[in-house]
């Protein structure tokens, strides 16, 4: 079969809008609240709040200012050891650095991708002064957040969750963002629902919200003139990015289910493959399928090297690998992306600690999987049509 690049190009995951932002942007417009107070700011915090179930959403300018807040209010300073995802996108960690901390990065497990359990204890047992952990939910699958969570607890430490990735995913009947003592969400273009940007700090804390609130309206003081006793930030959220959020939080779940219908797709459609989807928690945790990823058996990779910014492959018949597999998309004009490179990895971070059981697992996963296209606008055919240019690495 001769299979000719798609004339439009099929996007990892891209914006995908419904008509009610624009009417709320320009009520933002023509009532003139285009800074950062109004309706449209008021309604998301609330909309968001019954959502997550959750006392406090904080708008916020992105999911990395959240995750700035999120570390400030933990007490993270200079010098400060915190347990972090290891395998994750960087802005998960840079919040860390913002505020003088040192990352020590927890390897991943095989069940979720996420943070293990088990190398999280671990590293308590070998840093047992560490009073922080942040957790993401990679790619909308939720971690083990429950057990993640009883080890901060046993050693009274707080837990921040990056939910960017994972909002409206739900464990053990609750959604991810609820877990932790503060959590981060993320309405950046590329995420399940968008403001074009824009993020939110949840919390049951109200006082730690409304810390929040002061500092990331560049900490003024109860005075007439710019009065401060604290650093302040400009990190408050406007009321038109508002109106995008509030547009498409309706149609979350719709999002959620388009998403997912492409993950069983992928599933089907790669069932006499030698991959695997990337796994959840079935029994515990409903994914909100945000990326839907594959990693190829061991026995089927063929040589592939990477260097800090290059990849090469030594083709083999029967055998494909990633790169392979990101350049044949890319020649049909869609778009799949490598795995997170773990941040152990990172030359940025590369002296930094890394706590493995063992096997460096997120290396792993790097090495073999990879994010296919996973845009909610993609047709049953024109997914159908990415399979087949997928199997056709297997040849
Ligand atoms: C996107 C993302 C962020 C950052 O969110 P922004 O709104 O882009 O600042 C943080 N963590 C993870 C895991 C993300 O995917």
């Amino acid at each position: 079969m001769a299979l000719q690049p798609f004339a439009k190009k099929i996007w990892l995951s891209s914006p995908t809008m419904h008509g009610e932002e624009l009417e709320y942007m320009k009520q933002a417009y023509d009532t003139n609240w285009m800074s950062t107070l109004g309706e449209n700011l008021n309604v998301v915090e609330r909309l968001v709040c019954e959502k997550i179930g959750c006392n406090c959403a904080v708008p916020l300018t992105s999911g990395t200012s959240a995750l700035h807040m999120a570390v400030k209010l933990a007490g993270i300073g200079k010098g400060d050891k915190v347990f972090c995802t290891d395998m994750t996108f960087a802005a998960t960690v840079n919040a860390v650095l913002y505020e003088g901390g040192v990352p020590v990065f927890i390897d991943t497990e095989r069940d979720t991708w996420n943070m293990s359990p088990e190398a999280l204890e671990k590293a308590f047992e070998l840093y047992p002064d560490v009073k922080v952990v942040v957790c993401a939910h990679l790619y909308g699958t939720p971690a083990k957040i429950d057990e993640i969570k009883a080890v901060c607890d046993k050693h009274g430490a707080t837990l921040i969750e990056d939910a960017a990735e994972s909002f409206g995913a739900v464990y053990k009947g609750k959604q991810t963002g609820a877990f932790g003592d503060y959590s981060a969400l993320s309405f950046n273009g590329n995420k399940i629902i968008t403001g074009s940007s824009g993020g939110m700090l949840l919390t049951d804390d109200f006082e730690a919200a409304d810390k929040v609130r002061k500092w990331s309206t560049q900490s003024r003081e109860a005075a007439a003139w710019y009065q401060h006793t604290e650093i302040g930030y400009n990190y408050r959220m406007s009321n038109v990015i508002a109106g995008i959020v509030r547009g498409q939080l309706p149609h979350l779940e719709e999002h959620i289910a388009q998403k997912k219908a492409i993950y069983e797709r992928y599933k089907e459609g790669f069932k006499d493959l030698p991959v695997q989807m990337n796994p959840y928690d079935e029994k515990n945790s409903t994914p909100n399928f945000w990326l839907s990823c594959m990693i190829i058996d061991k026995d089927v990779m063929c040589r592939q090297k990477r260097g800090d910014n290059t990849a090469e492959f030594w083709k083999e018949p029967g055998k494909t690998c990633p790169t392979e597999i990101l350049l044949n998309l890319a020649k049909y004009n869609t778009e799949g992306r490598p795995i997170w490179k773990p941040m152990h990895l990172q030359p940025v971070y590369a002296n930094d600690q890394f706590v493995t059981l063992g096997e460096d697992v997120g290396a792993d996963i790097f090495e073999r999987g990879l994010c296919l296209p996973s845009d909610n606008k993609m047709t049953p055919d024109e997914q159908d049509k990415i399979i087949e240019i997928i199997k056709s690495c297997f040849k």
